[in-house]
C-alpha cells in the first residue's frame, strides 16, 4: 500500500474564503482521508527550551494546546477522534503523534514566517500518523501563551499561540486548508482567533460525524462550467439570515461554509445549519492560492482552473 506525506505550512502575513479535506481524487472521485484508528493518542513535549524567549506568558505550551485540543472535541456534530493526551520531553519525532517545539524532525526555512508545520503520514486514504512541529525560531514572530504577554524583541509581531495550535489541530485530523478568510483553516493566521467558524465544524463533522447531530444539518451542491466545466473553483454558500442554529455553542463563530469543485465542475457543500445562503464561485486566485491547499494534486492536476471571474446566485 502506497505511504505518503502531506505538510501544510501556517504562514503569518500581515494582515491577515472552505472547508477541504486531505485526501485522494486520483479516481476522479475524491475519497476524504480519515485516521486508521481511533481514538487518536496525542503526546505533547513539555520541553519548550528550542524556542528560548520566542514563547512568552505565563500560561504553559501543555494548557495552551489542551486548551486547542478542548476547541475540536467540543465542537457540534462532530464526533472528536482525539484521543488520551500523555506529556513527553522529546525534541524529536519519537513514533508517536507528537506536538512540540522540536530541534529536529523539520527544518523551517528561516527566511518565512511558517510558524508551524503538521506532516502526516497516509497508508492509501488511512492516515496512519501526525506530528505537529512548532518554529522555535519563527522569523519577525514571537508565541504568546496569554493577551498580557509581549514579545522579549520589541519589533516582532506577538502571535497568539493557541490560535496557531487550534489550526494545526485541523491539519491533524485531516482537514486541508480552507479559503474561507475568516476560517480557522485558512491558511494566513489572525494575531488571535481561537473559536472554530462555521466552515471548520462542517468540515470537521464531514470527516467524523455524530452519529446524532446537535444541530440538523443541510447541503447545497451544483455544478460550475464555464465552456466546460471548472476545477478548483471555490464555492462557498455565504448565510444571509441572522439565525444563530449554534447558538448552544457560544464558541463558534458564524461564517460562510465552502469547498472547490471537482474535475466534473460538480460541488456539494454539506454541514449547512438552517439559515438564508447566497452561493458564490470564484477563482482560487488570491488570498489563497492553488499553492496553499492540496487540490489539483489530490485530482493529479497541475493546478486548479482560475480563467473565470466570480459568479453568485
Ligand atoms: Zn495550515
Amino acid at each position: 500500500m502506497a505511504a505518503a506525506m502531506a505538510a501544510f505550512a501556517l504562514l503569518h502575513a500581515l494582515p491577515a474564503h472552505s472547508y477541504l479535506p486531505m485526501g485522494d481524487g486520483s479516481g476522479g472521485v475524491f475519497v476524504s482521508a480519515h485516521w486508521q484508528s481511533t481514538p487518536i493518542p496525542i503526546e505533547i513535549s513539555t520541553n519548550v527550551s528550542a524556542v528560548g524567549t520566542k514563547l512568552q506568558g505565563s500560561t504553559s505550551f501543555q494548557t495552551v494546546i489542551q486548551n486547542s485540543l478542548n476547541s475540536w472535541n467540543q465542537a457540534p456534530n462532530f464526533q472528536t477522534p482525539l484521543g488520551t493526551v500523555t506529556t513527553s520531553t522529546a525534541q524529536a519525532p519519537d513514533g508517536t503523534n507528537l506536538i512540540c517545539f522540536c530541534t529536529s524532525g523539520v527544518v523551517f526555512n528561516q527566511n518565512d514566517g511558517t510558524l508551524a508545520l503538521t506532516v502526516t503520514q497516509f497508508s492509501g486514504s488511512q492516515i496512519t500518523g501526525a506530528n505537529i512541529f512548532f518554529n522555535p525560531n519563527p522569523t519577525g514572530v514571537c508565541f504568546i501563551t496569554d493577551s498580557n504577554a509581549s514579545c522579549a524583541n520589541g519589533t516582532d509581531f506577538a502571535q497568539d499561540l493557541q490560535t496557531v495550535a487550534t489550526h494545526e489541530l485541523g491539519h491533524f485530523i485531516g482537514l486541508d486548508h480552507s479559503a474561507v478568510v475568516r476560517a480557522t483553516m485558512y491558511p494566513f493566521a489572525p494575531a488571535k482567533e481561537t473559536q472554530l467558524s462555521w466552515d471548520d465544524v462542517a468540515g470537521a463533522s464531514l470527516l467524523y460525524p455524530k452519529a446524532a447531530l446537535d444541530v440538523g444539518t443541510g447541503g447545497i451542491s451544483g455544478t460550475i462550467s464555464k465552456t466546460g466545466a471548472v476545477f478548483g473553483a471555490h464555492v462557498f454558500a455565504n448565510p444571509t439570515g441572522s439565525n444563530n442554529p449554534f447558538g448552544a455553542f457560544p464558541s463558534i463563530r458564524k461564517t460562510p461554509i465552502g469547498t472547490l469543485s471537482d474535475l466534473s465542475g460538480n460541488y456539494t457543500i454539506i454541514g449547512l445549519p438552517p439559515d438564508d445562503y447566497v452561493v458564490y464561485a470564484e477563482p482560487l486566485d488570491g488570498p489563497v492560492l492553488d499553492g496553499n491547499v492540496a487540490w489539483a494534486q489530490d485530482f493529479g492536476q497541475g493546478s486548479v482552473m482560475t480563467d473565470f471571474t466570480t459568479r453568485f446566485h
